[in-house]
């Protein structure tokens, strides 16, 4: 028997890939419809502020698919192709342009958009976000040598793409509010690695800093501080976090609060209606409460509990959060979620930037995070899992294999 279901997906991101893939895997042969706002099949984003920051080169290597793909599991991919309302009672999205397309199960991946300063002179030209091929050929294009960049945040955005502007020969300004950068995720200790890491590359790191104004004439010419000081600048990049793009499900009546609420497999206040990635805030089963994610990670896993759902099937248990970045040559993966106030344990050199810092709670791992130490994702995640106290000497000795901790 045929099943003549229709089953939609607005959101053309790796998240709103992944499930449509997912959908077909598991056998699901009703119609499906992946409507994407950007001019683009969908993509992967860690490129753009990494290797095609730096290179402009292999952007084909960032699609999820090429365009056969998708004509080979009969999947209707629109691209360009912004969904303008959710008609709940009749069941079907509205685009823009008016078209009405009708679901029998909807699935919401509508990302997350980058945070915009609120003060003078942001709307300059030259003051930049990252969040799409178009902004990242943008901020390449400025990363020439001897130009001043500015960078607004010392997140994952300021620090990688400060790597890249710094690698590129650019002057490099990072303006952080708290005392240092990554604080907040990866507490003092871990966070300082970083902060000496970006300085004896020749980055000026000012931490504790409050931004003012941008001034500029058209184009930024620098970045007025609290204090008074202007630092110059000929481009000026935002990286002050993301916000999930909710306007939809807030439109559409569903329950949203830092994201749309939904449960493990993202099932949201409407049982016809599924959330997945950076706009799904869920319960996570194995963390006992609510996150949502905004890392690449997510949007690529997640779909393998959430399609499972939408089809009334049992799926896979959620993973552990993780993430991972490069910058100049340190790389690193994080594995769990840690709360900062988590003890901090050190398994190798914080000096020469090679080891794993775990984070404990009475002696049992919340994350683990290995810098410049490569395949040991599978023996943190099982440490997290276990929930075994562990001697924290014994987590410390490079020369206890992890495997025998618990
Ligand atoms: P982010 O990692 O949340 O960092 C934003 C930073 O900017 C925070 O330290 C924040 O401090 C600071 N900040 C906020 N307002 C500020 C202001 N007015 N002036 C100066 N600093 C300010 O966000 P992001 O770097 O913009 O990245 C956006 C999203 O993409 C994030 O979810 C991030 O995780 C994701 N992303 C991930 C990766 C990766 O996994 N490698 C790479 C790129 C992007 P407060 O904490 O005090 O607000």
């Amino acid at each position: 028997m045929t099943d003549d279901r229709t089953f939609v997906v607005v959101g053309g991101g790796l998240a709103g890939a992944k499930s449509v893939e997912a959908l077909r895997e598991l056998g699901f042969e009703g119609r499906v419809v992946l409507l994407g706002g950007e001019a683009h099949l969908p993509y992967e984003r860690p490129p753009l502020s990494k290797d095609y920051l730096k290179t402009g080169e292999n952007l084909q290597d960032a699609f999820v698919h090429d365009e056969q793909w998708y004509a080979d599991h009969d999947i209707e991919v629109r691209t360009g192709t912004v969904v303008a309302s959710v008609d709940r009672s009749g069941k079907a999205v509205v685009t823009e342009a008016g078209e009405r397309v009708g679901y029998d199960r909807l699935l919401l991946a509508t990302g997350s958009s980058p945070r915009r300063l609120t003060l003078p002179g942001a709307d300059l030209d030259g003051v930049l976000t990252l969040r799409t091929i178009e902004d990242s050929q943008a901020i390449r294009a400025a990363l020439q040598p001897g130009r001043r960049v500015v960078l607004v945040g010392g997140g994952w955005i300021g620090l990688e793409v400060a790597a890249a502007a710094r690698e590129a020969g650019a002057e490099v300004t990072v303006l952080e509010s708290l005392d240092l950068p990554l604080v907040r995720v990866l507490g003092p200790k871990v966070a300082q690695v970083f902060a000496e890491l970006h300085r004896e590359r020749g980055v000026d790191l000012r931490t504790g800093v409050t931004v003012e104004a941008i001034e500029g004439d058209g184009s930024p010419t620098g970045v007025r501080l609290g204090d008074g000081e202007v630092v110059p600048a000929d481009t000026v990049i935002v990286g002050i976090g993301a916000a999930p793009v909710v306007t939809l499900a807030e439109q559409a009546g569903l329950e949203v609060d830092n994201g749309i609420l939904a449960d493990e497999a993202g099932r949201t206040s409407d049982p016809d209606i599924f959330a997945v990635g950076d706009v799904a805030n869920v319960h996570h089963p194995f963390l006992g409460r609510r996150i949502r994610v905004e890392h690449w990670a997510n949007a690529l896993n997640q779909p393998s509990w959430v399609a499972p759902a939408m089809l009334d099937q049992d799926g896979p248990e959620p993973e552990l959060p993780y993430f991972f970045t490069d910058q100049y040559d340190l790389g690193m993966e994080y594995t769990g979620m840690a709360d900062p106030e988590d003890e901090v344990v050190v398994r190798g050199d914080l000096e020469t930037r090679e080891f794993i810092a775990f984070w404990t709670r009475d002696g049992r791992v919340t994350a683990g995070m290995n810098v410049n130490v490569w395949d040991v994702t599978e023996p943190i995640k099982a440490l997290i899992r276990s929930r075994a106290q562990v001697d924290l000497q014994r987590l410390a000795d490079p020369d206890v294999a992890l495997g025998t901790l618990v």
